[in-house]
């Protein structure tokens, strides 16, 4: 009688084990534990099963050493021993235990492993995506078998696919009989994830032929299709079948469908589905934040966020990701650095993909000595990370700042891609390093196999350019007839020509740059520019007049500044803002200021200047001087002056600002149509060629 309440008990306890093993109860667990051991040491009997439960317990609450210890002390074990253990390292991704033990298992003469076991060998090999090991597991299944059990079958599927060994999984589908939505969905996975839409035609033909119907996941890897190939009439169908499931309330598959529409650029109806979505999670928000950045209404992004918040839903690391890519294109400094303060607080800040995030905000709104102690301390980077620091101190001018970080890149062993070299080029040509330059171009590229494109092309006429050598660079445009050179490149080499005051040959540049494009402003500013400063007055009155018959009006020069929370805009000559005339006086003040160190307003080019902004009188009062001007009666020492413009400083604006630099030992950033200038001491960063 008493022992048959003591096997009863023990019963009831493998039981409460097994529970709170499901529910991850390591507490509960161990005094459970603690029980069977009194009971154990009246019955010196502990079972196989017994062990078998504890070893469950510890490995499912992520205790896998003292789930080790109790395996390897077992006298005996039997085949559930031994998947127990091997789940609890297949969770915590310790694929070389689980291969290990299964060797071990294979080894014993008794031992046979059972379809389960052979399914999480084949789960492991999948998620280490060991192509070897997995072969040789479905060398063991053919003799034994198992390849008939549907859960096994499905597991060699996933294999084969998540290792893109595509027409192997098609083979096992082919040749082996009975598939499911499971077997259907890891080859579709895989084959959108290559992009293969031929194939996935194949495979959907298949499915129809086989009356296998689609389920959330089948539906998902479709809209990520075509959403990577960005067509809307293929996710129009989708989305039409859809509509007869009842897959219209999964919160999964809704995501994938506003993501679908926002890359297809169909914003409204990507909104309208995330507005009739009953429960929004994480990821449906993160999916219409997304929808809204790529589609370029980055303020629009930052608003939503903050419905996101009152509807109290946290961001993730993906959601940070996307704000900072707002904030990069909205040159959203002071919200940047808030979002950086938050993510440091919730931890997120070693995800791969915020830092790069951060690294790229940090630099697109000028602030690049962030941008650099954000890389700089990341634990993780990737060629991403690499790129956006390279990029980013290229973009602002600092060009022997990126080709180190270039080396360091290479001395780590990160192999470079087609967007490095758009950096590192763009660095040798604000270097004017030509030989180097030529060296990346021709001889590295090939090497590592990347095909240049029109970007690199580019960098190449502004590196001649810059050099002075734009008979060269007329040359390279010429003689790369492969090379569809864009108004991008004429007009880089046209800059050029009137930086280096090569007038004849700029105005030929500058009419091939019009008849490209009859509306590019800058362009008429600049060959009317030409025309001025080699006092040939005809030339000048020819532009205004062809700009006038193509009705052709310059966009009015405006500069804005962040102090706090709020942005300042400044209207050349305007006097929109409150404080006008404490500012205009300002102007004077620091004018008057740099006098003395040789200063000259640039009046000559000025009066024979097509350009509204460049009227005698007004030259003092351009929008950014005004900026400045705010910026240092607003922002007190030594907190820099981060200003952006919409138009290209004129040559003016851009001594003043120096000379400002210099007299009040301040910072000055900024960020004009054409890059970043950085000013300090008298110097800017663009050794004043942009
Ligand atoms: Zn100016
Ligand atoms: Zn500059």
């Amino acid at each position: 009688m008493a022992k048959m309440n003591l096997s009863h008990k023990f019963k009831e306890l493998v039981n409460l084990l097994k529970l709170s093993a499901t529910s991850k109860s390591l507490r509960l667990g161990k005094t459970i534990h603690a029980q069977l051991l009194v009971c154990n040491q009246t019955s010196k009997d502990s079972g196989i099963t017994q062990i078998n439960s504890l070893i469950n317990l510890y490995s499912k609450c992520g205790q896998l050493e003292y789930a080790r210890k109790l395996f390897d002390r077992m006298p005996q074990r039997n085949v559930v021993s031994w998947s127990v253990l091997m789940v609890g390292y297949l969770h915590k991704g310790d694929v070389l235990e689980v291969l290990g033990l299964f060797r071990n298992l294979v080894s014993l003469d008794s031992a046979c492993p059972n379809e389960y076991i052979i399914t999480i060998i084949l789960s492991c090999c999948a998620n280490g995506r060991r192509i070897q090991e997995g072969k040789q597991c479905h060398g063991y299944l053919f003799k034994s078998g198992l390849l008939l059990h549907q859960y096994v079958k499905n597991a060699l599927v996933h294999l084969y696919s998540r290792c893109y060994h595509v027409e192997s999984a098609m083979q096992i589908l082919e040749t082996v009989p009975g598939n499911d939505v499971f077997s259907y969905n890891s080859i579709l996975s895989a084959l959108v994830e290559s992009g293969s839409r031929g194939e996935v035609e194949k495979v959907l033909n298949k499915m129809v032929d086989e009356r296998v119907s689609w389920d959330g996941v089948t539906y998902v890897s479709m809209l990520c299709l075509c959403a990577q190939i960005r067509d809307l009439q293929l996710g129009l169908q989708i989305h039409a079948q859809l509509m007869k499931t009842g897959l219209v309330f999964d919160v999964f598959v809704i995501s994938t469908l506003i993501d679908m529409y926002g890359k297809c650029c169909e914003v409204l109806n990507a909104r309208k589905h995330f507005d009739d979505l009953q429960d929004r999670n994480v990821v449906a928000w993160t999916a219409i934040l997304t929808a809204y950045l790529q589609n370029g209404y980055f303020e629009e992004t930052l608003n939503l966020f903050t419905r996101m918040e009152l509807e109290d839903t946290h961001p993730n690391e993906f959601t940070f990701a996307v704000l900072l890519n707002a904030c990069a294109n909205l040159v959203a400094l002071t919200y940047g650095d808030a979002l950086h303060g938050r993510i440091v607080k919730l931890g997120f800040k070693n995800h791969l993909i915020v830092g790069n995030a951060l690294v790229n905000m940090y630099s697109k709104s000028g602030n690049i000595d962030s941008s650099y102690s954000v890389f700089s301390n990341m634990i993780y980077k990737d060629v991403i990370t690499w790129n956006a620091m390279i990029c980013g101190y290229s973009h602002h001018g600092l060009g022997k700042q990126a080709l180190l970080v270039f080396q360091d890149m290479m001395s780590v062993g990160e192999c470079p891609n087609y967007v490095t070299f758009i950096g590192v080029l763009s660095a040798c040509a604000h270097l004017a390093l030509v030989q180097e330059g030529f060296y990346y171009f021709d001889q590295l590229m090939k090497e590592l196999n990347i095909e240049p494109g029109l970007e690199h092309y580019t960098c190449m006429i502004a590196l001649l350019g810059r050099a002075g050598q734009l008979d060269e660079a007329e040359n390279f445009m010429k003689t790369k007839t492969q090379v569809k050179w864009d108004v991008v490149a004429w007009r880089t080499l046209l800059n050029a020509c009137h930086v280096h005051r090569n007038y004849s040959l700029g105005k030929l540049i500058a009419e091939t740059v019009i008849q490209m494009d009859p509306h590019d402003v800058g362009t008429y500013t600049l060959l009317s520019n030409m025309y001025a400063k080699a006092r040939k007055w005809d030339g000048v009155v020819k532009i205004r007049k062809l700009m006038r018959e193509r009705n052709i009006k310059k966009e009015p020069g405006a500069s804005w500044l962040d102090i706090r929370n709020d942005t300042h805009v400044f209207v050349s000559e305007g006097s929109n803002h409150s404080e006008s005339t404490q500012i205009y006086e300002k102007v004077q003040e620091l004018l008057a200021m740099i006098k003395p160190l040789g200063y000259v307003p640039d009046v000559g080019a000025v009066l024979h200047d097509v350009e509204e902004e460049q009227k005698e009188g007004y030259l003092s009062y351009h929008s950014e001087k005004l900026a400045l001007a705010y910026g240092l009666m607003k922002i007190p020492p030594p907190g820099p002056i981060r200003i952006i413009k919409n138009l290209r400083m004129c040559d003016d604006c851009h001594i003043a600002v120096k000379l400002i630099s210099k007299v009040t030992n301040r910072l000055v950033v900024v960020r004009d149509a054409n890059r970043f200038h950085h000013f300090r001491d008298g110097l800017c960063t663009c050794n004043d060629l942009w």
